[in-house]
């Protein structure tokens, strides 16, 4: 009897134990990797390149839950780390303006967002749960044919653009249908960019692209007609190149940052039960926010792996 109290007491002591260690707050570490998640299809049924509406969801719900918090790719790239103190950020990107991604619905002269649409998915997990943050950016392709044609609903293509800029999203070029600029000289890489550009900027003028998603991950002979440059009276200049693979990415204060290798993670089921189950056991490989956009928190063991051209406006705090 007395050593079932002492087996129930032990067992009591280990459970308080475990819930005050999950509700500990991770500390700061910002030279931990971030995770840039790439979606491509959403839609039914799950496939290599298709994420499910229902699986999209669970994704956000294990991201959220797990501390997780939307940052835009824009601001990361400008080190410009906004997500509360303790969570990590989080970038989603989505390729190839299919259907599935923002798809409207219309019934009775109303139209509305389709709620099964990673648009609607988000917009409705947002709605619930504000402190997610509002964040993704949408690699678009202007001139592919259909379905890959922003969206696939031409009479409401520039209306679709317009709605993601001005509720906080971004668009990123893909090039105009999606060339792999490997195979290109550079006139006719120059050109998929710039009309790339120039057709999303038919819809949203004033819009500044920041980064190309280069399809299939294939980056030109030559780096520079994808970095910047200009083609039929249209320049452009990217701050990022982004790739399909190569797993998280080094943090934006880290040596290892390269704007113009950005690797991402694709969002398939394998692939984040993988590194959302790498983050739980490398916490110091995890990105950490300590919540102040003005200064950089890291461990004093990792302070040799701080980029030597840290912005000016941002102080280093060793932890
Ligand atoms: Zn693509």
């Amino acid at each position: 009897m007395r050593l079932l109290l002492v087996l129930v007491l032990l067992l009591a002591a280990a459970l308080l134990f475990a819930s005050m260690a999950a509700a500990d707050p991770l500390p700061p570490n910002e030279l931990g990797r971030v995770m840039i998640l790439e979606y491509h299809k959403v839609d039914r049924p799950e496939e290599r390149w298709t994420r499910t509406p229902e699986n999209f969801r669970r994704d956000l719900e294990t991201l959220y839950a797990r501390g997780y918090r939307l940052q835009s790719l824009h601001a990361l790239l400008d080190g410009r780390v906004t997500v509360p103190a303790g969570t990590t950020p989080v970038v989603l990107t989505f390729d190839d303006s299919s259907p599935g991604q923002f798809r409207y619905l219309e019934a009775d002269g109303i139209v509305r967002i389709d709620p099964d649409s990673a648009v609607g998915v988000l917009e409705a997990f947002i709605a619930a749960r504000p402190d997610f943050g509002r964040a993704a950016t949408f690699f678009v392709l202007p001139g592919a044919s259909r379905p890959n044609r922003l969206f696939d609903q031409p009479a409401h293509e520039g209306t679709k653009l317009r709605w993601l800029v001005a509720r906080g999203y971004e668009l990123g070029n893909h090039t105009l249908w999606h060339a792999n600029l490997g195979k290109y000289g550079e006139a006719t890489v120059r050109a998929q960019i710039a009309q790339g550009q120039a057709w999303i900027q038919r819809h949203v003028p004033a819009y500044r692209i920041r980064a190309l998603a280069l399809p299939h991950g294939v980056y030109p002979r030559d780096i520079r007609w994808a970095l910047a440059g200009s083609a039929g009276g249209v320049a452009y200049a990217h701050d990022a190149l982004l790739m399909v693979a190569g797993g998280a990415a080094p943090s934006p204060y880290a040596g290892a940052f390269d704007p113009t290798r950005l690797p991402r993670i694709q969002a398939v089921e394998r692939e984040l039960a993988f590194w959302l189950a790498w983050f739980e056991r490398r916490r110091d490989d995890r990105f950490v926010s300590d919540g102040d956009p003005a200064t950089i928190t890291i461990p004093a063991s990792k302070r040799g792996l701080l980029r030597a051209d840290v912005p000016k406006n941002l102080r280093v705090v060793e932890r």
